[in-house]
C-alpha cells in the first residue's frame, strides 16, 4: 500500500508547482523554523534589464562595452548574462565569439575577445583585486552592477535592475504567521540585498555570499536550533541544499541542484513553499 503521506503529498505537489523527490520532505516541511531564500529568480523575478552602461576611462564607448561583455555572457546562463545579451541584441550589436571562456564561480566570467582579456565581474571581485570602485559607484543606488575589465584595466560597468515578485510578500506573511524566520543569501551586492530585505521585511540577509559560504550559513542556523529549509538554483548551491533540512531547488535551476534537493519548486514561486508548509501542518494535525 502507498503510505498516506506519500499519497497526499503527491496530490498536493501536482496542483501546487512542487515536485517532491524525497518522500519525507512533505512530512518534514511542518517542522521548518527558518527559510533561507536565494534572491534572484525566487524572491525576485530574475529578469534583469540593463539600466545603464558607463565607460570609466573613455577607452571604450557604451556599445563597445556592451559588445565585449555580451561576447562573454552569451556563454553564461546567469540572469545577469541573459539581460546583457538581450540588450546587445536589442541594439543590433554583432556579438563576437569569445575564446577560452571561463566562469569564475560566484564572481563572474572571463574570456578573450579580439585578442583582449575581458572579464565581467562582481564588486566583490574588484575588492579582492584591490581595484577601486569608480567614484560614481559609491552611491546608495540599489542596483546590481557588474564591472568590465579589459587587459586588467577597469573599462566600465553595467547596471541592471530586477523586480520583486508580487507573490513573495504574500508568502512571507504566511511564514511570519507560522513563526518561521525568513532570511536571504545572495551573491548580489549589499545595497540591493538591503533594498529587497527592507521591502519584504525579511528577518535578515547575507550579501555578496560566495557559493561555499552558503553551507556555513545553513550550519550556523542549525547550530542555533533552527530546522532550515533552503532554496537554491545553481550547481554551486548543491552542497548547501544537501546540508539544509529541507533542500528546495528552484525550477529554472540546474540539474545538479535538482538532484541534491528534496523538493523542486517548479515555478520558482515562494508561495508554493508557503502552501506546502500550511498543507503539511494541516495534514499532520488531522492525522494525530
Ligand atoms: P546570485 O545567484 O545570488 O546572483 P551568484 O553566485 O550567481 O549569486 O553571482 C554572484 C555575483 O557574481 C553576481 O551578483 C554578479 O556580480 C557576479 N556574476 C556571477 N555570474 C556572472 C555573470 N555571468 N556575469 C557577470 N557577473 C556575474
Ligand atoms: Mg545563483
Amino acid at each position: 500500500a502507498i503510505p498516506l503521506v506519500v499519497a497526499i503529498s503527491t496530490a498536493v505537489s501536482a496542483q501546487n508547482g512542487l515536485l517532491i523527490r524525497n518522500r519525507t520532505a512533505f512530512e518534514e516541511s511542518r517542522k521548518i523554523t527558518a527559510i533561507l531564500f536565494d534572491k534572484t529568480g525566487t524572491l525576485t523575478k530574475g529578469e534583469f534589464g540593463v539600466t545603464r552602461i558607463v565607460s570609466v576611462n573613455n577607452q571604450f564607448n557604451e556599445d563597445e562595452l556592451l559588445r565585449l561583455s555580451s561576447a562573454l555572457e552569451q556563454s553564461s546562463e546567469h540572469p545577469i548574462a541573459i539581460g546583457i545579451v538581450r540588450k546587445a541584441k536589442e541594439k543590433k550589436i554583432e556579438i563576437p565569439k569569445p575564446v577560452n571562456f571561463n566562469a569564475i564561480t560566484g564572481k563572474g566570467v572571463e574570456a578573450e575577445v579580439d585578442s583582449r582579456k575581458v572579464k565581467v565581474v562582481s564588486p566583490g571581485y574588484l575588492k579582492e583585486k584591490n581595484i577601486p570602485l569608480p567614484d560614481d559607484q559609491n552611491n546608495n543606488e540599489a542596483e546590481t552592477v557588474v564591472f568590465i575589465i579589459v587587459n586588467e584595466q577597469l573599462a566600465g560597468y553595467i547596471a541592471l535592475a530586477d523586480e520583486i515578485r508580487p507573490e513573495s510578500a504574500e508568502a512571507i506573511t504566511v511564514f511570519r504567521k507560522n513563526n518561521i524566520k525568513v532570511l536571504m543569501a545572495t551573491g548580489d551586492n549589499e545595497k540591493v540585498a538591503k533594498a529587497v530585505s527592507d521591502q519584504l521585511g525579511l528577518d535578515g540577509y547575507f550579501a555578496e555570499v560566495l557559493p561555499h559560504q552558503k553551507v556555513e550559513i545553513v550550519k550556523k542556523l542549525q547550530s542555533k536550533g533552527a530546522f532550515v529549509a533552503m532554496t537554491g538554483d545553481g550547481v554551486n548551491d548543491a552542497p548547501a541544499l544537501a546540508q539544509s533540512d529541507v533542500g528546495i531547488a528552484v525550477g529554472s535551476g540546474t540539474d545538479v541542484a535538482a538532484e541534491t534537493a528534496d523538493i523542486i519548486l517548479v515555478n520558482s514561486n515562494p508561495q508554493d513553499i508557503a502552501n506546502l508548509i500550511l498543507f503539511g501542518k494541516a495534514t499532520y494535525n488531522k492525522m494525530i
